[in-house]
């Protein structure tokens, strides 16, 4: 199992599909109560429901985790994802910290590899959040906003990436991977991380 978190705007969907098609990992599909993006097809991107089934999935205790992310629902069911692990195959995950947080609480007997990706700045990210289909200044000041709550749980993951180029990124996390799967020698720079941190949080 591999978890991708990062704060909105920091480019992790674009990896996730990367890692999954070079990499053989099967993207888990989420259920979520929000509305679809315009570019977002049903059941492939998410598994688009109202409230109600929602509710009912919590209530079935059908998820594996879930949460309430910027004021809609968003959660993994189990099923599809134990089927997969226990045919021996990879399973990618793009949830927030909430999420990584209850899968490595629940210590499944699977590995599992945690990932917190980060913009380069706070510039960059601000940048990224406007250009994006929310043209609403409102919502990429919340975005923001939500970004200094979300970089603190940095600490809880395995690796910490700046998504600087999105190549570069893609190498690491892949080199990361392979590394951990073989107990290969890691590179990876604990310090410049922290000083990263502390640039984003300042
Ligand atoms: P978006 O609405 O932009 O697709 O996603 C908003 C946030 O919800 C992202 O941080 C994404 O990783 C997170 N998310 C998506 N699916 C899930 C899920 O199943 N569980 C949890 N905990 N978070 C999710």
């Amino acid at each position: 199992m591999v978890i991708l978190s990062s704060p909105s705007g920091a480019g992790k969907t674009t990896l996730v599909k990367l890692l999954s098609k070079n990499k053989n990992f099967n993207i888990s599909i989420s259920h979520t109560t929000r509305k679809p993006r315009p570019s977002e097809v049903p059941n492939k991107d998410y598994y688009f429901v109202d409230h109600n089934k929602f509710e009912n999935l919590i209530k079935n205790e059908e998820f594996l985790e879930y949460a309430k992310v910027f004021n809609h629902l968003y959660g993994t069911t189990r099923t599809p994802v134990i089927e997969k692990l226990e045919k021996g195959e990879n399973v990618i995950f793009d949830i927030d910290w909430q999420g990584a947080d209850q899968i490595k609480n629940k210590k499944l007997n699977y590995k599992l590899i945690t990932f917190f990706i980060l913009p380069p700045s706070k510039e960059v990210l601000f940048k990224r959040l406007s250009n994006r289909d929310m043209k609403d200044k409102l919502i990429v000041d919340e975005r923001m906003k939500e970004f200094s709550r979300d970089v603190l749980h940095w600490i809880n993951y395995d690796y910490v990436i700046v998504n600087d180029n999105l190549d570069e990124c893609y190498l690491k996390i892949n080199n990361l991977i392979d590394a951990e799967i073989n107990s290969g020698s890691k590179d990876y720079d604990k310090e410049y991380i922290r000083k990263h941190i502390e640039k984003l949080t300042s």
